[in-house]
């Protein structure tokens, strides 16, 4: 199928002096192209992923980088079958990337030295390279480097933390950051340094430019990447490709994310179809039951059909014991 659309993934740290004005008259500007996606606007810079025709998505890169604030601003481009998100969105926001530090670092100041995808494919080889994953965990558990450390934190805005008590295991080390596209390690990569940790490199581009790098071409990259848009993953080592993910319920190889069916709990599982239904999409026993479940509410299923699953489910469980 031929691929007219394209995802653009991108950041750029520079001063905004009022980031509401600019988000509103970009917003305006975004869906005059046509254009889809979530951008965030903060006085330290913009960050955004936006889908659209070819057109539309060169008529933007074009007027950015025509900009002088953002004409040196890189785009990481994927070719799609369609929009990638529903609506267009561009919000004021505090700060780019929560990583909510009593001192927050500018990195135009202080960050890990800028590795282009062959320098890091090298150094990840190095004796005495730690490898960490500067994401959140279920974007780790779905592919990732290999070898790189899952710090054991829920969201990015615990890794200073994590750092602090896990000391030992990088000091005196090379320690090399990755992340999506590489914002969240200009920070974290700078702020490892204000730390004390001297030797820090982080991959420039992210992930999304080293899956593309002609020579590199992905390689070590284990599993999918985790994406912020409807696709929810997208392939990366073009070379190999090792399924890391786990289904929630049988540990079984699986890449497939969903969110969980109660709307209250929504959190994101990895399961095969066949475990969706078998399930009802619900991560406990309690979302399963949930009143508002909406596999219950999209199958449309009756109450004895419900009742019929968990029953299995029971049996199942009395079986294994
Ligand atoms: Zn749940």
């Amino acid at each position: 199928m031929e691929k007219n659309y394209r995802v653009l993934l991108y950041y750029h740290y520079v001063t905004i002096e009022d980031p509401e004005q600019f988000a509103a008259d970009h917003l305006e500007f975004c869906k005059s192209l046509g254009l889809k996606g979530r951008i965030l606007v903060a006085n330290e810079g913009v960050n955004g992923t936006v889908s659209g025709t070819v057109e539309q998505t060169q008529a933007y890169i074009d007027a950015m980088n025509n900009d002088p604030m953002f004409q040196d601003m890189p785009f990481k481009i994927d070719e799609a079958e369609g929009h990638a998100f529903k609506k267009m969105h561009c919000r004021p926001r505090p700060e780019l990337v929560n990583l909510s530090l009593e001192d927050d670092v500018n990195p135009h100041e202080i960050t890990g030295e800028y590795l282009d995808p062959k320098d890091f494919y090298q150094k990840m080889q190095q004796e005495d390279t730690v490898i960490l994953d500067a994401r959140n965990d279920y974007e780790y558990d779905l592919g990732h480097f290999r070898g790189a450390i899952r710090p054991d934190i829920e969201t990015f805005r615990e890794l200073p933390d994590w750092v602090r008590d896990n000391k030992e295991m990088l000091e005196g080390k090379q320690i090399l950051t990755y992340c999506t596209g590489g914002i969240r390690c200009e920070k974290f990569s700078g702020w490892l340094k204000r730390e004390g940790f001297d030797n820090v490199g982080q991959l420039h581009g992210g992930i999304a430019t080293y899956s593309k790098d002609p020579e590199v071409q992905g390689q070590l990259w284990d599993g999918q990447m985790y994406v912020f848009d409807e696709r929810i993953s997208v392939p990366i080592n073009q070379v190999e490709h090792n399924v890391v993910g786990k289904d929630y319920f049988t540990g079984e190889p699986c890449e497939r994310y969903v969110n969980c069916a109660n709307p209250e709990c929504n959190k994101q599982i990895i399961i095969s179809e066949e475990n969706e239904h078998k399930y009802m999409r619900g991560c406990t026993h309690e979302c399963r039951v949930h009143p508002r479940n909406r596999y219950v509410q999209e199958q449309d299923l009756t109450e004895e059909q419900v009742q019929e699953r968990l029953d299995a489910l029971k049996e199942e469980n009395a079986q294994a014991l």
